[in-house]
């Protein structure tokens, strides 16, 4: 359910119920502890409201429809669009709802179909990954338990004990080894709480913290000189330009007091090895990737990078490249893709022209509860003629919908599962039940889709073969291996 963590689960079934559920103590990094989200999912799996069915709007009432029905509608409406308006007239607004990559096959199968409209960007962490992007290359993160490593710990805008709790027993784990852990926070949060160092901080004035600390550093002439020689661009421009974030301003504008700066960029640089773990936070203002830039760039003068107990974790991206080749290789046949911002859904349905948006197909999300500026989502998103939303329960944009259909639970398919926000492992996970019965799960949706007559001839022949393949072979091949991929 997009957390950083991805646990995984050993559930036992006796004669089709699940008579036992927990954390699988054999994980590499979750290593059996759960939270209660985790715990809830077999509930959440049986609840009564669960969307078990396909359902068609008619009159304004939701009514139980046979899959048949369903792809006949769908068939004819992508084919007819595509002809009338061409395949950019189509939106497929997917987002992390699933981690599995089976779920990937929606995007596949409309890059297949010519191309469409699609969002890009992220509702919550892009502006922080594209400044990582800059500042590293591909922003991979320490594997999780080299946190133990560190002698001092900045916890930035970050709050573990209720997004990470994983990170926050390791964190726990580091203090009581003799790490020195410091939250920032404009927050007294829980994680906050738990620690002896708290620094409150004026919201999204993180940059002017971290520039005052290195000219901190500077100053008293603890930066690395090789490090910087060898890995650092810029480096002249960077120290003049900190030069001007005396301790004096950085109080004005931070909030912290001037020894409080001094004190702690002196420890952070003496640490032998200090490591950074950032919340989201911070880079959801105006240059909100900057914030995270000036944070990369302590550390980089400091040369706490690509060592042990070190770096400036944001994400994990190093399995997810080579999890979404699939989708990506499907590109190639997307010819008509268009995108647009993806915090600007409201706004963007409203102007768009040349074509239309005349369908929608949503799955993964509910971008009605999720999407900036929701009266104006909501207003445009309703006036689209054709939606279709893939989801578990009646949610407000499955209530949009013209067509429903049910999704099949993280335990009712093979698949695997990976996050780039904390662990680098990824999760094979066996289907340890039967969907509901009827329910068709959305890999098997599109392949059956693709199959229709209609649809067929209108789309890139063979993809979605290709596609179950691969799939089954790559699912196959990490499942012996049973990874860490690290
Ligand atoms: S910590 Fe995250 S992955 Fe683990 S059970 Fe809770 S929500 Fe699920």
């Amino acid at each position: 359910m997009d957390c950083s963590d991805l646990c995984r689960f050993v559930v036992t079934v006796e004669e089709g119920q699940i008579i036992k559920f927990e954390g699988d103590r054999h994980h590499p990094v979750t290593k059996g502890f759960t939270c209660k989200k985790g715990k809830d999912l077999v509930q959440r799996m049986l609840h009564p409201d669960r969307i078990r069915h396909p359902l068609i709007k008619k009159n304004d009432q939701f009514v139980k429809a046979s899959y048949e029905e369903v792809f006949h509608i769908i068939a004819d409406k992508l084919v007819s669009i595509k002809q009338k308006f061409g395949t950019k007239a189509i939106l497929n607004y997917t987002s992390d709802g699933y981690g599995g990559i089976k779920n990937r096959i929606q995007s596949i199968f409309f890059n297949c179909f010519g191309g469409v409209t699609q969002p890009t960007g992220s509702l919550c962490w892009g502006a922080g990954i594209a400044a990582q992007q800059y500042d590293f290359g591909n922003p991979r993160g320490h594997f999780p338990d080299d946190v133990l490593n560190a002698a001092t710990t900045l916890v930035w805008g970050r709050n573990p004990k209720f997004t990470s709790i994983h990170l926050y027993k390791l964190l726990k784990q580091a203090q009581k080894k003799g790490s020195r852990i410091v939250v920032i926070d404009p927050v007294k949060t829980a994680t906050a709480k738990a620690f002896d160092d708290y620094i409150r901080i004026r919201p999204s004035t993180d940059g002017a913290l971290a520039l005052a600390m290195a000219n901190i550093v500077i100053e008293n002439n603890l930066h690395d000189k090789g490090f910087i020689e060898k890995y650092v661009l810029g480096f002249n421009r960077f120290k003049a330009y900190a030069a001007g974030f005396t301790l004096k301003k950085a109080e004005q504008i931070t909030g912290i007091s001037a020894k409080t700066i001094e004190t702690m960029a002196l420890q952070y640089a003496r640490s032998k090895t200090a490591s950074i773990y950032i919340g989201f936070g911070m880079q959801r203002y105006h240059n909100g990737g900057n914030n995270i830039r000036c944070i990369d760039a302590l550390a980089a003068i400091t040369g706490s990078i690509g060592k042990k107990g070190c770096g400036v974790n944001y994400a994990a991206k190093s399995i997810s490249p080579f999890l979404y080749d699939l989708d990506k290789k499907s590109g190639i046949y997307a010819e008509n893709r268009r995108v647009f911002t993806i915090g600007k859904l409201g706004q963007f349905l409203e102007q768009v022209q040349d074509p239309p948006i005349k369908a929608i197909f949503v799955a993964c999300a509910n971008p009605l509860t999720q999407s900036p500026d929701l009266e104006k989502t909501v207003k445009n998103f309703s006036r689209v003629g054709f939606k279709v939303v893939f989801d578990h329960f009646m949610t407000d944009t499955a209530r949009q919908a013209d067509v429903v259909l049910p999704a099949a639970f993280v335990f009712e398919q093979e698949d695997l599962f990976a996050t780039s926000m904390y662990s680098p492992v990824l999760n094979y996970s066996q289907n340890a039940l039967d969907p509901p019965e009827g329910l068709m799960p959305e890999f098997e949706f599109y392949l059956e889709l693709a199959k229709k007559d209609r649809v067929e001839k209108s789309w890139i022949q063979g993809f979605p073969r290709l596609f179950e393949k691969k799939c089954a072979t790559f699912i196959g091949k990490a499942w012996k291996k049973v990874c860490p991929i690290t």
